[in-house]
């Protein structure tokens, strides 16, 4: 029987890989990581840092392709309600990748939820089935990132550069199109040069479409659905940052949706 874990880089993942290990051995455990090629760079060096540490090489998957790309050849801009890039990056390479490695009475998958999201444990359930997935940072001890970081620091590994500049999680470089304006400004801020980049992005891909009603970010004012895009969001928060939903942060769930 394989231990397989989907190995994100973020805390969550490498807390669940601790454990699977620490229960079933790191020769029967698999670290599955899925690039999607816009990842922050300390990214890679946590992988090779936690590899090091676990003495486990990390099974490393990429499409070939980022984000922007799938959007593109999708004809689809990602946004909250639908992201194309984890089910083509993420789901569908991994899914690949253990059908032909692993039948699924010879696995078992397991996925960073915590005790914290238990509502988000459905989705994943019913997507791989037959296969088995399970959450062990759903069962007790019950730890918090903060118990997480400290046990990264006891074993000497800087934890994620993204957290420490206030990101929620370290997938895709700080850029989600499930994430809310409050994280895209702390993008912004934190690194302006990638905001930039990802603000360009939406509008090339505004123009490849030929659209001006849609955009990865939307809000509701008096009642209306509105569309916001990150060139609209910056300037906004230039001049008026006052308006600004800093506690709309949103969420990845890279692997917890349809
Ligand atoms: S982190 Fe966000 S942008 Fe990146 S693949 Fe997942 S859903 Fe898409």
């Amino acid at each position: 029987m394989k231990h397989i874990v989907f190995y994100s880089g973020g805390l969550g993942s490498w807390a669940t890989a601790n454990r699977v290990i620490q229960r079933y051995g790191k020769e029967n455990v698999i670290l599955l990581f899925t690039d999607t090629l816009i990842e922050d760079e300390d990214l890679y060096r946590f992988l090779e840092d936690t590899e090091k540490d676990f003495g486990i090489d990390i099974t490393r998957l990429a499409d070939g392709r980022d984000v922007w790309q799938v959007f593109k050849d999708t004809r689809f801009l990602g946004n909250s309600r639908i992201a194309k890039c984890s089910h083509i990056l993420k789901q569908d390479k991994s899914r690949e990748w253990v059908e032909a490695n692993y039948k699924p009475d010879e696995c078992i998958l397991y996925l960073g939820i915590d005790f914290t999201e238990e509502h988000r444990r459905k989705s994943p359930i019913r997507n791989w089935a037959p296969y088995q997935v399970e959450f062990p940072m759903c069962e007790e001890p019950y730890v918090n990132k903060v118990d997480i970081i400290k046990d990264l620091e006891s074993r000497s590994i800087a934890i994620p550069r993204l957290y420490n500049k206030g990101f929620s999680h370290n997938n895709c470089g700080g850029f989600c199109v499930r994430a809310g304006q409050g994280h895209f400004i702390n993008l912004l801020k934190e690194m302006p040069d990638r905001y930039k980049y990802h603000e360009e992005k939406e509008q090339e891909m505004l123009k490849f479409l030929e659209r001006n009603d849609i955009s990865i970010l939307t809000r509701t004012k008096k009642g209306q659905k509105q569309i916001l895009t990150l060139k609209q969001l910056r300037e906004e928060y230039e001049s008026q940052p006052e308006q600004i939903d800093m506690f709309d942060i949103g969420g990845c769930g890279c692997f917890v949706e349809e």
